[in-house]
């Protein structure tokens, strides 16, 4: 029987109702509790690492879970991480990063109802997470939820209440889980490396949303105090004319320094590519402006913050941002191209 750590870091799966609202209080051995028939899939330990709503995790918390999972890796055949369905998407695609290489199934799970109520998702969602962590053919890091097994880089929650609350952006699910068994549709045994970690995610990356009307005045504050600005654009990706003369100010000053902006689209699916207007493709050659292409705006953040972690340079930032970890981005030989 494989052996699975399950580790709580707090989230509606354990939370209880107080008179100020849901809270975290059920501990990881006690979510457990709540799915006897557990013991027929695998054996398992409970680890509390963190007891949060998700809206509160930080990159501090992921260092956290990294590091519980790098201290535990030996001991077990796989780890289910019980997390906050508000920002499960973020940790999924952090820890893609910060876990690379893993043989190990690392499956992220939550619930949009506590465990302990009458009426919930989270005891399917939880013993489908153990289903999938003990199977043979299991890896790397990867959502299970509503039946769904989605790769890590490629959730966004797009539903606030329905237990089908994520999908996967611009990648297939790997596998459905019905009736407790898999059935994968994309085959998930391919690493042969050794398991990589990485503890530090930069906190100079910062997101720009854009709206029409937006006053470019933000840009200055944002160019001078972060070193990547990642701008969420509209469609395929541009910059309105009434931001292009302070961007193009703002990027001609950072020109030869280790800042850059990063262009990604507020469209969920599809995603960018600067080429298509008149809007974008100027900026694009003007600047050698890398774009987020197929990529989620939640591996989108994260990829920059661990690369900026590592201390890239520019130029690094620029190769390495196009390699494809975990199946996060499918343009790598076009975008490769174009840097090159
Ligand atoms: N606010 C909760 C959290 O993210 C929502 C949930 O878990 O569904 O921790």
């Amino acid at each position: 029987m494989k052996k699975i750590l399950m580790i709580g870091t707090g989230g509606t799966i354990a939370c209880k109702q107080t008179e100020q609202g849901l809270t975290p209080g059920i501990t990881a051995e006690d979510v457990l509790a709540y799915i006897p028939a557990v013991k027929e899939v695998c054996q398992v330990e409970a680890l509390q690492v963190l007891d949060l709503d998700s809206s509160n995790m930080t990159p501090s918390h992921w260092k956290i879970i990294v590091q519980a999972i790098e201290a535990h890796y030996k001991d077990y055949d796989g780890f289910v991480i019980c997390h906050g369905t508000d920002t499960l998407a973020y940790t999924a695609a952090a820890l893609s990063y910060m876990i690379q290489n893993s043989q190990k199934p690392i499956v992220i799970t939550g619930s949009q109802k506590p465990i302990n109520r009458e009426v919930t998702d989270a005891k399917t969602n939880l013993l489908d997470s153990f289903i999938y962590a003990s199977d043979d053919e299991s890896q790397n890091v990867s959502i299970v939820f509503d039946g769904k097994v989605i790769c890590g880089t490629r959730a966004k929650k797009d539903r606030a209440k329905s237990y089908n609350a994520f999908s996967s952006i611009n990648f297939p699910y790997l596998a459905v889980i019905q009736d407790g068994m898999i059935i994968r549709y994309i085959p998930e045994n391919e690493i042969t490396q050794e398991v990589k970690f990485y503890y530090d995610m930069s906190d100079k990356v910062c997101l720009l949303k854009l709206f029409p009307g937006m006053k470019a005045d933000v840009l200055s504050y944002l160019f001078d105090n972060y070193d990547v600005l990642v701008i969420e654009s509209f469609g395929v990706g541009g910059i309105p004319a009434t931001l292009m003369d302070t961007f193009y100010e703002e990027m001609e000053k950072w020109r030869n320094t280790d800042k850059l902006a990063v262009m990604t689209t507020q469209v969920a699916r599809e995603g960018s590519n600067m080429t298509i207007y008149e809007v974008g493709r100027q900026v694009k050659q003007d600047f050698h402006m890398i774009e987020a292409y197929d990529m989620t705006l939640e591996a989108t953040l994260t990829k920059l913050m661990w690369i900026k972690g590592m201390g890239a340079s520019n130029k690094m930032l620029r190769k390495m941002f196009y390699q494809e970890i975990n199946r996060d981005i499918l343009f790598t030989r076009k975008a490769f191209v174009e840097v090159n």
